[in-house]
């Protein structure tokens, strides 16, 4: 596994002007943050996740920002049929006909609990949304990354995606899973011009940490903006030619 550190990036303002790329879970943490800047830069974001409300707020905002108009396409990955992830497919091919990048954010935690007690069905639903989900969408929306000049896919991991620790059971198999994908997947897009990597962000303050983290104080960890660096490296040009690694946001 090739990890590298990128805490600091300097965006030019256009570096996204004309790139149509889809984040999942953008309606909060991470995603929501991501999917404003994205917009600021020029980027039309198509706004994925499972609850509409949320996604209007961040749709409003790059709005109100002046960035390009967002597409919204409410689905929970969980729940979502194969028709659903068909129809997002022919949406974005008949509105856009390619897609420049493929970022996939959403998570879901799980209860931190020994294997032993572990609850088969939350394995489940945790292994589905963490990593299948993300084989589904990139699976379907590969033809439409390869479209695009410079098409770029970012999965998700986690510290806990590299180094197994008690009690985090779906959670950290799910993120082991995805840096495995991430390394099946670059390896056969080489002759492509798409490319993919993996993203810790590293403890950020959103929710799902402060689900973790319960007795944490909250100020003292990055926020959701301050861990964007490689995110928005890797779905710009200057990272043409960059596959296979897990980046350290921090
Ligand atoms: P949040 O809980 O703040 O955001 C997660 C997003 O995923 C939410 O918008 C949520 O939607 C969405 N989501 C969850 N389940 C589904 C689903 N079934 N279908 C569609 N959308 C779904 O988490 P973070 O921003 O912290 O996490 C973002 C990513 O970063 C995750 O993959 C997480 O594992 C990873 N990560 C986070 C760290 C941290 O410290 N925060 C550290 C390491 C990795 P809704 O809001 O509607 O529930």
């Amino acid at each position: 596994m090739r990890i590298e550190k990128m805490r600091e990036y300097t965006a030019r303002p256009d570096l996204l002007q004309g790139r149509v790329i889809l984040v999942t879970g953008s309606g909060d943490g991470i995603g929501a943050a991501l999917a404003k800047a994205i917009g600021a830069l020029g980027g039309t974001v198509i706004l994925v996740g499972r609850t509409l409300k949320k996604l209007e707020t961040v749709y409003d905002a790059i709005e109100a920002d002046g960035g390009p108009t967002p597409a919204l396409f409410p689905m929970d990955l969980e729940k979502a049929v194969p028709d659903d992830y068909d129809r997002l497919a022919e949406a974005i091919e008949k509105e856009y006909g390619r897609l420049d990048g493929l970022v996939h954010n959403a998570g879901l935690l799980g209860t931190r609990t020994p294997i032993e007690q572990y609850d088969v069905t939350e394995w489940q639903r945790v292994l589905f949304v963490n990593l299948t989900a993300p084989f589904v969408l990139t699976r379907l929306l590969l033809p439409l990354l390869k479209a695009s000049d410079d098409g770029s896919v970012i999965f998700t991991s986690s510290g806990v995606g590299r180094e197994g620790r008690a009690y985090w059971g779906a959670y950290a198999v799910s993120k082991f899973g995805t840096e495995g994908l991430m390394e099946v997947l670059s390896g056969e897009l080489e002759e492509t011009t798409v490319r993919a990597n993996c993203i810790n962000p590293g403890p950020t303050r959103t929710s799902m940490r402060a689900q973790a983290y319960p007795g944490e104080n909250p100020a003292r960890l990055k926020t959701p903006e301050e861990v964007l660096a490689p995110y928005l490296y890797l779905l710009g040009a200057d990272s043409r030619d960059v596959t296979g690694i897990s980046f350290d946001a921090q």
